[in-house]
């Protein structure tokens, strides 16, 4: 079942799934689905000190649930403390742990609520937003340098040799700086927030096709990780869906007693109840 509530001004419901795959022992991916926070992290670092530095990341972000205004000083706070975190963890000799993280929260702006998107590494944050799906994410990855540069395909970054690389992760030795991102939030958006474990097995013409529809977003993300399993699961699989149910702006963004009559009505229908 998909869980619902209202933060920031938007109605949401979400989802969230997660699978160790085919391949690996551990799943040492993580995620945060309570709002305002959508968030995933995958680790790294050998033995378990890839899943200690997810869940790092994870907790960090997970102090901001509940808050009524999280923004991006908050974020940035948080993840230079996990940050620190991440480096005290032990390795073996020549490795270091660190993680990607990657997600949304819901914040107010301006103009009203505001997916405030955040980025270290190769795991993605998606929107599908009036019908189009879009990589919100840039991927901090050797390979997506190449792609940049014009040596290779998209297609064939997802099968590169060194597709794994990453140039910046939460406990790498340079302090990383993140991407940022603040987008509207637009009634019936889909967020979806997701480590390579289902990029690199499903395309995105595949992911949009099953976010488009599975109206449900615990069902679309229990999809999503099933589709790629059955694309080879090679790797930690983790999904988080969220969708703008309704958004409020301006006036009828203040008190909840006149919902009923700022709501615009549509001739001939009831106003307000459960969609
Ligand atoms: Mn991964």
């Amino acid at each position: 079942m998909s869980e619902r509530s209202e933060q920031s001004g938007v109605v949401l419901s979400w989802g969230a799934a997660s699978d160790v795959g085919r391949r690996r022992a551990l799943n040492e991916d993580r995620y945060v689905a309570q709002p305002p926070v959508f968030a995933v992290a995958d680790g790294m670092g050998g033995q378990d000190a890839g899943e200690v530095a997810s869940a790092v990341a994870v907790s960090a972000l997970a102090t901001l649930v509940d808050l009524d205004t999280v923004g991006r000083a908050e974020v940035e706070t948080v993840l230079a403390v996990a940050h620190d975190q991440v480096r005290l963890i032990e390795t073996q000799p020549g490795r270091g742990a660190g993680t990607t993280v990657t997600g949304a929260v819901v914040a107010r702006g301006p103009h009203g609520p505001e997916w405030l998107v955040v980025n270290l590494g190769d795991s993605r944050t998606y929107l599908r937003s009036e019908g189009r799906l879009e990589r919100i994410t840039v991927d901090h990855s050797e390979v997506q340098e190449l792609v940049d540069a014009g040596y290779i395909t998209r297609a064939q970054a997802r099968t590169h040799p060194r597709r794994h690389v990453i140039t910046r992760a939460l406990g790498a030795s340079e302090t990383p700086q993140a991407d940022w991102w603040s987008l509207p939030v637009e009634p019936r958006d889909r967020l979806l927030v997701c480590s390579d474990g289902l990029t690199s097995e499903v395309d995105d013409d595949d992911i949009a096709r099953v976010l488009r529809e599975q109206t449900d977003p615990q069902a679309a993300a229990e999809e999503l990780v099933r589709a790629a399993l059955a694309a080879g699961g090679r790797d930690n699989i983790t999904v988080v869906v969220v969708d703008a149910l309704e958004v409020r702006t301006g006036e009828d963004a203040v008190g909840h007693d006149c919902d009923e009559d700022t709501r615009p009505r549509q001739a001939g229908a009831a106003a307000g109840g459960p969609r």
